[in-house]
């Protein structure tokens, strides 16, 4: 699994990670926004708080992912997981559902974590890239802008304009970065002890970082890039 703050290149990196192994790219973000759009119950109960930058209570998400990973199969066929587990609580949950994961890791889970990458970017450089991304509403293609006053640009696949996530507007944004500080900063020492954790430069161009997130799992999971 993948973490990092908002605008790290978490999605990026997981995309290139599901491709480069042939694995499944599971995003709760992802998920949660085509609830949203598909406008499910459970779509209409979270969509203020994805829109507003809120964390969405943990039972959700866990049930969220639980579901997914029933449907897919992926004790046979891995996985890489974007934006989940975000506190220590959905870690928790999350792993006494699907395996166990004890701190010496004595125990094998069946379905269990190999590594959980942390991309690390500084404050100042998320927000200036934040501000300069915009989305697809329909296909989720992001564009970045080189002028961040610009609203609007079309998506590159023609679907009609690419605009700023919600949750992206400096408000919505101050509240994410500072949830993810105080909610999902604790999920590091907690994987650390668990010899899971490994830290990884997210500042660069996409295909660098990759590089060392691959350095990374080579010395974790004994993989070849
Ligand atoms: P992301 O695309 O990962 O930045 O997620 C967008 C929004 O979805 C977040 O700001 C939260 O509102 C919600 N969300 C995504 N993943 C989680 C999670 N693991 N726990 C709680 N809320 C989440």
């Amino acid at each position: 699994m993948v973490l990092g703050r908002q605008g790290s290149g978490k999605g990026t990196q997981c995309a290139r990670l599901a491709e480069r192994f042939g694995i499944r790219h599971v995003s709760t973000g992802d998920l949660l926004r085509d609830a949203v759009r598909a406008g499910t119950e459970m779509g209409k109960r979270v969509a203020p708080l994805v829109e507003s930058g809120a964390l969405v209570p943990d039972a959700t998400v866990v049930d969220l992912v639980c579901d997914e990973a029933q449907r897919s199969d992926w004790e046979h066929n891995g996985f890489v997981l974007d934006g989940f587990p975000r506190t220590v609580a959905q870690a928790e949950s999350f792993f006494s559902l699907v395996g166990t994961l004890d701190e010496d890791r004595s125990s094998h889970p069946d379905v269990g974590l190999d590594a959980a990458i942390a991309l690390e970017v500084p404050v100042e450089e998320v927000v200036q890239r934040l501000a300069r991304r915009r989305v697809c509403p329909v296909c989720g293609t992001i564009v970045t802008v080189d002028d961040a006053s610009v609203d609007q640009v079309p998506c590159p696949l023609g679907h009609g304009p690419a605009v700023r996530r919600e949750d992206d507007e400096p408000r919505a944004l101050r509240r994410r970065l500072r949830l993810y500080e105080e909610e999902t900063g604790p999920l590091l020492p907690w994987f650390e002890e668990r010899h899971l954790l490994h830290r990884v430069d997210g500042v660069g161009d996409p295909d660098g970082v990759f590089e060392r997130v691959l350095e990374a799992l080579g010395a974790l999971l004994d993989l070849q890039p």
